[in-house]
């Protein structure tokens, strides 16, 4: 969103598509504190006015996926999900991260139906109901301590034998007595008749099979970042991520660049993925006259 705004205010023609807004923002479960001008702000809030801007600035938007990008020429070429073919002269990949998969039975059969990767957009429906959220980091901690305002009971699960969230969060979820954490334990299927009733975990010390009545599954077990559509446009390292050039964010692919989570970028933050959107679209636009 960044890029685009930057993009229209160099005159560019400007065409953002996206399959939905806010990314990872949108799964913050808890306020941002550190975005500068917003002492404490929602995920959902930030985007709002992201997005406002944007569209007020005159950046149109296609709200589809991309699932293959191909250069042909000085054109590339955008084919989406929705049949669309776009075609420009250079293209700015922000796709970020997408939630971790656990590749468990039942994960997929009850998508929506009590297995979720998002606490905010889908916390609020497990008023009164027992829970689980599968990963101890500062993302699971975070997602449960959001579900305290909602769920009856709220079970952590971590497959490590220690819990990997930060002081901060473990301490605030310590106070709250219907946080129960479990390490050790490694989900090996969800279960349920029309929606989620039940998971089986393993106990790693142990080796005992166990199960918790739940109702809700909330995947917290991590972001891999949003590349296979790339093909052999970029060179990604061995996460996946996308290796560019960070004085300019270009690729191994002149007119293709990469800001925010996507690439190979250590700090992954809104401000940097902002700021280098900025970036990028600055170079791209020095591209476009060359
Ligand atoms: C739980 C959690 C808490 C966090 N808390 C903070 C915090 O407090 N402060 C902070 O600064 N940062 C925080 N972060 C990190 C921050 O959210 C990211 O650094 C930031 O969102 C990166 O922005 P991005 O635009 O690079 O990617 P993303 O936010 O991942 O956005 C990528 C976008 O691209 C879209 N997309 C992906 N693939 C395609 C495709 N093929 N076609 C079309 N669209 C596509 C996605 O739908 C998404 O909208 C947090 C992250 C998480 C997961």
């Amino acid at each position: 969103m960044t890029a685009g705004i930057y993009s229209v205010r160099q005159k560019l023609n400007t065409l953002v598509i996206t399959k939905e807004f806010g990314g990872q923002m949108a799964h913050k479960a808890v306020d941002i504190e550190n975005y500068p001008g917003f002492e404490k702000i929602s995920g959902f809030e930030l985007i709002s006015k992201f997005e406002d801007q944007m569209k007020k600035k005159g950046v149109k938007v296609l709200d589809d996926q991309v699932l293959e990008l191909k250069k042909e020429g000085d054109i590339f070429l955008s084919l989406t999900e929705r049949g669309k073919k776009i075609e420009s002269r250079a293209v700015i990949i922000a796709t970020g991260s997408e939630p971790r998969k656990l590749n468990v039975p039942g994960e997929s059969q009850f998508l929506g139906k009590g297995v979720s990767y998002c606490t905010t957009c889908d916390g609020p429906l497990f008023n009164q109901k027992d829970v689980a959220v599968i990963g101890g980091g500062d993302a699971g901690f975070e997602a449960a301590l959001f579900l305290n305002g909602y769920a009856k009971k709220i079970y952590i699960l971590e497959y490590g034998e220690e819990i990997k969230a930060g002081r901060d969060n473990q301490e605030k979820a310590s106070t709250i007595s219907k946080i129960q954490i479990i390490t050790s334990a490694e989900l090996k299927e969800i279960k349920g008749n029309d929606f989620v009733n039940q998971i089986v975990f393993k106990d790693r010390k142990t080796g005992e099979e166990k199960t918790l009545d739940v109702e809700g599954v909330f995947v917290q077990v991590g972001y891999q970042p949003a590349t296979s559509f790339l093909k052999n446009l970029v060179e990604l390292n061995e996460k996946k991520e996308i290796i560019v050039n960070f004085e300019t964010f270009e690729t191994k692919t002149p007119g293709l660049f990469a800001p925010g989570d996507v690439n190979s970028g250590k700090v992954k933050q809104i401000i940097v993925a902002c700021g280098q959107g900025a970036q990028a679209l600055m170079h791209a636009y020095k591209y476009l006259n060359k």
